[in-house]
């Protein structure tokens, strides 16, 4: 299969080889041919999967025929945060190059006037957050009457976030007669209630179930007994130096330890930085760029900061705390292991994440195994012959492991829902309750150091302790 049976024409074919992409992904195979028929389409994949170009694509096409004009863009794409729009328009860009169309990327924290500037010359793309575009709409800086085709991303973050009623509100700017393309890695029942409302007897795409985890990805645990922060990250030194360790994400749940942790890590002589949604967007973007050029090792993140952020090759995932969401973890390790390259996730769990971490394990269908790198000494972890079979990036990958047949029925209560505040509230602990309701026996049964789900065949260092 190539981009050119898809009916992509020969300017976006071009740009499509000095991008480097030899073939469509799965997710953009299924969503090119039908968005290009003109067709709604609901896209479901996971991060990572190439999304930005299943939508982006079509777009580009449909838009090529006609002229931009003054404040009235053609399209719009919504994402949740700026990092996301910002990755969008660059992708846009690569698209777009050999095409004459323009793009006005809206997003906040940044100065209105040169956003304007570009709304008047005319943009045929808009590319925003939900809370800019509408303070802009509001402002009377731009008109939605002409939006042709309307594209949400990461909708089910846009929940999280509680953007749905400005979704809900944008939805009511656009002309009804649009198109609209709407992607969102899981679909929980508001995001499906929006979908009914708002598309128009879409196309289902789905490429690999909701919420499971990439099989490229290693998943360990390391059990952080001691309750103090210094224990904690004391663990995370450990994790982080390690042979194979060559990049890596640190994820925290609150933003104050994204800054304490990023911090403290320094001090230690690792290189590392903060992102966080209180840091200005230069900060945030000039961070980004020295992650990606290696200038920078580990990036500390919170979760919105980091959503959907697409850093090649990163080899390492360090959840520095277990997330209160088990969509946040499936999230956050899909920051490895992309492109077939192998990855590896590791999460310090203390005492007071046994429900967190059941919760996770119900939704990806597995238990996360244990692992002790060994305190005094940082080595290289043994690796089950088994393991590296399946792990290898040549093997076949499992599409129908037995991964997420128990999708824990909780997307009722747990989610945010909350009017206008645009921000998700990461300072907050989240109440743990509603996100499990899980199995706390087997979760003794770890404590109590029999380790499930090996049979006869647990590998040798998880007795080390
Ligand atoms: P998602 O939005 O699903 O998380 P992205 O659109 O950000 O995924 O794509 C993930 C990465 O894969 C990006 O680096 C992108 O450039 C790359 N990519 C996307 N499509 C292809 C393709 N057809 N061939 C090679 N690389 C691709
Ligand atoms: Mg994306």
């Amino acid at each position: 299969m190539s981009f050119k049976d898809l009916g992509l024409s020969p300017a976006l074919l071009n740009a499509l080889d000095a991008a480097g992409y030899t073939e469509p992904t799965p997710i953009q195979a299924g969503a090119i041919p039908i968005a290009l028929s003109g067709r709604d389409v609901l896209g479901i994949a996971q991060t990572g999967t190439g999304k930005t170009a299943s939508f982006t694509l079509p777009l580009i096409e449909r838009l090529s025929k006609g002229r931009a004009k003054a404040r009235m863009p053609r399209s719009l794409i919504i994402t949740p945060t700026r990092e996301l729009a910002a990755q969008v328009a660059e992708n846009f860009e690569k698209y777009a190059a050999n095409t004459k169309l323009t793009m006005a990327l809206l997003i906040g924290g940044v100065a209105f006037g040169p956003q304007e500037a570009v709304l008047n010359r005319g943009a045929d793309v808009v590319v925003a957050t939900p809370g800019r575009l509408l303070d802009q709409f509001e402002r009377g800086k731009i008109l939605l009457a002409d939006v042709q085709v309307m594209v949400v991303d990461e909708a089910d973050r846009m929940l999280d976030m509680g953007f749905i009623p400005d979704i809900e509100r944008i939805f009511s700017l656009v002309p009804p007669r649009r198109q609209t393309l709407f992607f969102s890695a899981t679909m929980p029942k508001e995001i499906q209630r929006l979908v009914e409302r708002f598309l128009n007897n879409p196309e289902r795409v789905e490429v690999s179930r909701p919420a499971t985890t990439a099989t490229t990805v290693r998943q360990t645990l390391v059990r952080v007994k001691d309750r103090t922060p210094g224990a904690k990250r004391d663990a995370l030194r450990t994790a982080l130096d390690r042979d194979g360790v060559k990049n890596g994400i640190i994820f925290c749940n609150r933003k104050r330890d994204v800054d304490v942790v990023a911090r403290s890590l320094q001090k230690h002589g690792f290189s590392a930085a903060p992102i966080h949604g209180d840091l200005d967007q230069s900060t945030r973007t000039a961070t980004l760029d020295k992650f990606k050029t290696g200038e920078v090792r580990f990036l500390v993140a919170s979760d919105v900061a980091a959503r959907g952020l697409d850093i090649p090759a990163v080899s390492h995932v360090f959840n520095y705390d277990i997330p209160h969401h088990a969509d946040d973890y499936v999230h956050r390790i899909g920051r490895t292991g992309r492109a077939g390259l192998q990855g590896e996730a590791v999460s310090l769990a203390g005492p007071e994440d046994g429900k967190s971490l059941a919760a996770i394990e119900a939704l990806i269908g597995s238990k996360i195994e244990l692992a002790d790198f060994g305190k005094a000494k940082p080595k290289p972890e043994p690796e089950p012959e088994a393991k590296k079979a399946v792990d290898a990036p040549e093997a076949p990958k499992s599409a129908d492991a037995p991964q997420s047949e128990s999708k824990p029925a909780d997307d009722k209560g747990r989610r945010k829902r909350g009017g206008r505040s645009r921000k998700k509230p990461d300072t907050t602990p989240e109440s743990q309750e509603k996100s499990s309701r899980e199995d706390k026996s087997s979760r003794n049964d770890r404590d109590n150091g029999k380790i499930l789900g090996f049979g006869n065949d647990v590998p040798a260092f998880f007795h080390n302790s």
